[in-house]
Order: structure tokens, then C-alpha cells, then sequence
């Protein structure tokens, strides 16, 4: 016999399978950035952890980025200049489902330091092939050594909400966000663990290859996919 509370978790099971697959640890998964609708910056990062509550992934030193062919509104994204791949050592990217930030564990090259970097994005959105994101310009770096906080970027986010750059709202909400999570570093709270300083990604991951900007062009909204 089956009991109603069976039939609800059952019904309830159905329905975040449905809404949401999850990545697996490991597994190799495409981010990008969206602007004006096409792929801005795109590269493979590695889940780490996929849950309700967070997704985190993990962007190797090496790692090849994808560039997409303009013209955009905000120009070519501002890391082509500088090289095809990610320079820095290996980042950790931790973003919980309708944040508009992630934070990015940056460590030195020793990894006897590291920051929290708070990166304002959009909320991520699953795709066919990962996940799909914008910079939203705004930063806050968090030093892993309790020191004070500083804000990044702030005149190029204003300038750039005052062009018009952001969605409607969009930069209202930014500016709240931040308010919001400011004022929990004011009383010294995160709701991150702080043990994720202490992260190492596993040692038979490599880097990952570069995705070819037909595979950036092709992935689709999740949601869509299924239907
Ligand atoms: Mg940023």
C-alpha cells in the first residue's frame, strides 16, 4: 500500500528531476557568458558540487576560453586581450541558485593565501551543456585573512548601468545584493564555508579542452531542451 507521504516525496522527486538535472562530480561542463543574446566568453569548468542549495565548479590554470565573434555592446570581453587561457592558478567558483554573485576562491600560487572574490553575475541558468551567466561589472574581494573588505570596479559598474548595460532593474538589484551582503561582512558573517580554503581539486582531473565556438553557439536553455 502506498501511503499519501510516500505518493507526495514521490510526486516531489518527479518533479525537481524534472525541473532540475544535476551534474555530476567531475564532470566537464560549459559556462558561459551571454551578452546580447550570443556567447561572450565560454570555457569548460569542473563540477564540484551540485546540490540545492549550491553548485560549485572549478576553473583550471590552463584552461582554454572561447571568444565569441562580435560586434557586442560592450565590446570584445576584456580578457581576450590578454591571453586564451586562464592564467591565474586554479579558481573555485561557489554560487547558490539565484544569487547575482558567485565567490571565487583565489588562492597564490603556494595557496598559503587566498581571497574571497565576490563576483557579481547573473543568476546562473542551466543549459543543454552547463550553465549560462553574465559579468555584472561589481566585485568585492574578501581577503582569506580577515582583513577588510574592498569594493572593485564600482565606478565602471556605475558607468555602465548608467549606459543602460544592464537589464531593467538589474542593477537596482545588484546594488541590493551587495548592500546585503556587505552588511553580513560588517557583523563578520558569510554564508559560505569558510573550509572551502582548504578545497584541492582531485589530482586525475586535467585540464580540460577547448570548446569550439560551433558547441558555445548550439547550447540551449535546459528548460527548452525537454520539451
Ligand atoms: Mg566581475
Amino acid at each position: 500500500m502506498v501511503h499519501p507521504p510516500d505518493v507526495l516525496n514521490y510526486a516531489a522527486l518527479c518533479f525537481r528531476t524534472a525541473m532540475t538535472e544535476r551534474f555530476s562530480p567531475g564532470q566537464v561542463i560549459v559556462r558561459r557568458e551571454l551578452l546580447d543574446g550570443k556567447p561572450w566568453i565560454t570555457y569548460p569548468v569542473r563540477v564540484v558540487e551540485d546540490s540545492d542549495e549550491l553548485l560549485a565548479v572549478y576553473l583550471a590554470q590552463g584552461t582554454p576560453m572561447t571568444f565569441g565573434s562580435g560586434p557586442f555592446s560592450w565590446g570584445p570581453h576584456p580578457w581576450q586581450a590578454i591571453a586564451d587561457t586562464w592564467q591565474s592558478p586554479g579558481v573555485l567558483q561557489l554560487q547558490r541558485p539565484g544569487d547575482l554573485y558567485a565567490v571565487w576562491v583565489f588562492w597564490s600560487d603556494d595557496r598559503s593565501r587566498h581571497d574571497w572574490y565576490v563576483n557579481f553575475q547573473r543568476p546562473f541558468r542551466r543549459t543543454t551543456h552547463g550553465i549560462d551567466t553574465l559579468d555584472l561589472e561589481l566585485d568585492i574581494r574578501v581577503p582569506g585573512d580577515g582583513g577588510p573588505y574592498r569594493w572593485k570596479d564600482v565606478d565602471h559598474f556605475e558607468s555602465r548601468a548608467q549606459a543602460g548595460g544592464f537589464a531593467a532593474g538589474e542593477a537596482d538589484r545588484v546594488r541590493e545584493a551587495a548592500r546585503e551582503l556587505t552588511r553580513a561582512l560588517d557583523r563578520g558573517e558569510t554564508w559560505w564555508d569558510p573550509a572551502w580554503s582548504q578545497w584541492r581539486p582531485e589530482a586525475s582531473w586535467t585540464v580540460p579542452e577547448r570548446v569550439p565556438l560551433t558547441v558555445a553557439e548550439s547550447a540551449r536553455p535546459a528548460e527548452a531542451a525537454r520539451n
